[in-house]
C-alpha cells in the first residue's frame, strides 16, 4: 500500500484482456509500482485469478468479483467479511428460485456463483413477468439480461461495481481523484458515471456512449491498447494542468 499514488481501477473481460496488447499493458504497470491495481469484474474469483495469471497481470491491492458482491484483498486475496455479511444480509436465493418457479416461460438453468442464478426466457413476455414477479414478492435482487442468449441472471441488489469501489477506496484511503477507472460493457456503467476520470476501450458496447461524462475518455483503441492510451492522458494530466497553471 506505501508508495501507491494511484489507482488503475477495470474491468477484466474485453477491457483488460481479449483484444491484443495485454502484454504491453502489464509491462507498463510492472514499470510504474505506484500504481495501485483494482480489478472488478462479473467472473468468480478462481475464474478471474486463471485468467489474470495467465496475462501475468500484477497482484491486486483488491479484486471485486461477481459484479462486485465479494471484494478480496490483495495480495494473499482474503475475502472481506463485513462486505460478503452485507450482501448475504439480504441475498435469498431459494427465495428467488421459488418466485420463478410459478413464472411460464422462465427455465432455470444454473447457479453460476453463489452469487448469480441464471434462468432461461422463452421471450421477452416471460422477463416482464419474472421481473415483475420478484417486484411482487419484494425480493432485493437485480436481474441482468443477456439479449443474445435470452437468459436472465439474478444477482444481488448491491451488486455492483461502483459500490465496491467505492468501498475498496474508501478502506485504502485513495481519494477519487486517484483513481482511473476503465470498462468496455454495460455493467461498467456505474464505474464511468462521472464521479472517476476513466476510460471506454474502443470495443466498448455501452448504452450511454453517446452520453459520458467528460472525464472519461473514449479511446481509439481496443481492450489492453485503450486502457493504456487512456491511463498515460490521466498520468500526464497533471503535468499538462502545471505546465498551463505556469505558462
Ligand atoms: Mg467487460
Amino acid at each position: 500500500m506505501a508508495g501507491i499514488k494511484w489507482v488503475l481501477a477495470s474491468d477484466i473481460d474485453g477491457t483488460l484482456v481479449g483484444h491484443g496488447g495485454e502484454s504491453a499493458l502489464v509491462n507498463f504497470l510492472n514499470e510504474r509500482p505506484e500504481i495501485g491495481l483494482v480489478y472488478l469484474t462479473g467472473r468468480t474469483r478462481a475464474n478471474a485469478e486463471m485468467l489474470l495469471d495467465s496475462y501475468q497481470f500484477p497482484h491486486p491491492l483488491a479484486l471485486a468479483t461477481d459484479i462486485g458482491a465479494d471484494i478480496f484483498w490483495g495480495p494473499s486475496l482474503r475475502v472481506d467479511e463485513t462486505w460478503a455479511f452485507q450482501q448475504r444480509r439480504e441475498w435469498s436465493p431459494r427465495r428467488i428460485m421459488r418466485a420463478l418457479e410459478q413464472v411460464d416461460g422462465a427455465f432455470f438453468q444454473a447457479r453460476c456463483s453463489y452469487w448469480r442464478i441464471a434462468y432461461g426466457m422463452r421471450d421477452l413476455d416471460a422477463l416482464a413477468h419474472a421481473r415483475a414477479q420478484l417486484v411482487r414478492q419484494g425480493i432485493p435482487c437485480r436481474t441482468l439480461w443477456d439479449e443474445e442468449q435470452r437468459r436472465m441472471d439474478v444477482v444481488p441488489r448491491n451488486a455492483l461495481k461502483g459500490k465496491a469501489l467505492k468501498y475498496i477506496l474508501s478502506r485504502l484511503s485513495i481519494r477519487p481523484q486517484q483513481c482511473f477507472v476503465a470498462g468496455d460493457g454495460e455493467n461498467d456503467c456505474d464505474l464511468l458515471s462521472g464521479r472517476y476520470r476513466g476510460v471506454v476501450v474502443a470495443n466498448g458496447v455501452l448504452p450511454f456512449k453517446e452520453h459520458l461524462p467528460s472525464q472519461i475518455i473514449r479511446s481509439p483503441l481496443e481492450g489492453a491498447q485503450g486502457v493504456l492510451d487512456g491511463l498515460r492522458h490521466f498520468l500526464d494530466e497533471p503535468r499538462v494542468l502545471q505546465a498551463e497553471f505556469a505558462g
